[in-house]
């Protein structure tokens, strides 16, 4: 019988925390990162550590929080990342600039932060259970080696050596869909490292006090958007006179809930289309993480009777948004 997420990601208290790895870990170091911007610094840095103090269970041994490293990269555009192999993730400012709350900075965060300890690509962990989950590890650990070479390689040097690593990544990825269709719906494969990495981050920033109305807040926004703009968000992220980059729609977090759901028909008994894109829809987002997982004990329990953050010394969200835009007037942004 095939899994469906709810019993992976939720229902059955299988949601995962922590996974191992077998691959060497690299150091990483605070200081690589830009040390103009030192507000910045301290307020992603202080949010990490409340999320990364309060999940002890996780943030241990090769995941001491002191191997952990945390720090902003100045752009006006709007990613994060994470570095599993070396502990380190990134946000960068124009993500801070469009926050309107701490918590909203800590689901970010908490996202990343669970990249790292599921030890998401590069290394090789992943959902599949036993007996193939050894099999998927070395899998996706295989494609990655395969992917390194890829990159490595230069441009035009070989075409014929590139022809047959590019083959070589098609033959991995179809032997991992083919494991995966072991075990789950046929739309779980393409989208789970980041739907894990929303559910376990959000398990973190919960545990740490942060305000679960944020939990998918970013989503919300692209439902509300995207309607806006005349699409219809369960089955369409992609349209005429949407531009899921513009200014985050002004709404305070309790209207921008009651417009996504809105948007997004969460009423319906039919669950939204989950897509087959590297991040699923955001109705299938906003109802994964604030219906469907309300199911499970532990999440629903944190959803619902929130901890308490534990008070920190700590620049305040508009001090620091001073501080990132007077650093970008100072200086053309970083593109890439
Ligand atoms: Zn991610």
């Amino acid at each position: 019988m095939l899994l469906n997420v709810n019993q992976v990601l939720g229902a059955e208290t299988t949601l995962t925390l922590r996974r191992s790895t077998q691959f060497t870990l690299k150091t990483c170091s605070n200081t690589a990162f830009p040390q103009r911007l030192p507000l910045t610094t301290r307020y992603i840095q202080g949010i990490a550590s409340e999320i990364i103090n309060a999940n002890p269970e996780v943030f241990n041994g090769d995941l001491d929080p002191q191997k952990i490293c945390v720090g902003p990269e100045l752009t006006n555009s709007e990613r994060a990342w994470a570095e599993a192999d070396q502990r380190s993730l990134t946000i960068e400012t124009g993500n801070i600039l469009r926050t309107q709350n701490e918590a909203q900075l800590a689901y970010v965060i908490g996202h990343e932060l669970a990249h790292i300890a599921l030890r998401h690509t590069p290394l090789e962990g992943n959902p599949v259970p036993e007996p193939d989950h050894d099999l998927a590890s070395s899998t996706i650990r295989e494609k990655q080696l395969n992917l390194e070479k890829i990159i490595n390689l230069q441009k035009g040097e070989s075409q014929a050596e590139m022809d047959r690593l590019q083959d070589e990544d098609q033959r991995l990825l179809n032997q991992l869909e083919q494991i995966f269709a072991r075990y789950f719906e046929n739309d779980f494969s393409i989208n789970w490292m980041e739907t894990e990495a929303d559910v376990t981050g959000a398990v973190y920033a919960m545990k740490a006090g942060f305000a679960s109305i944020e939990i998918g807040w970013r989503q919300e926004e692209l439902a509300v958007s995207a309607r806006a703009a005349g699409l219809n968000p369960r089955t369409q992220n992609t349209g005429r006179g949407y531009d899921p980059h513009a200014p985050s729609p002004a709404l305070s977090s309790v209207e921008r809930v009651n417009q996504a759901r809105e948007a997004c028909h969460l009423q319906d008994p039919e669950i939204p289309l989950r897509g087959e894109q590297r991040y699923p829809m955001p109705c299938w987002q906003i109802w994964n993480l604030k219906t469907n997982l309300l199911n499970d004990s532990l999440y629903g329990s944190l959803f619902h009777s929130p901890k308490s953050r534990t008070a920190s010394d700590m620049p305040s969200l508009a001090e620091v948004k001073q501080e990132i835009t007077r650093a970008l007037q100072n200086q053309a942004p970083v593109r890439k």
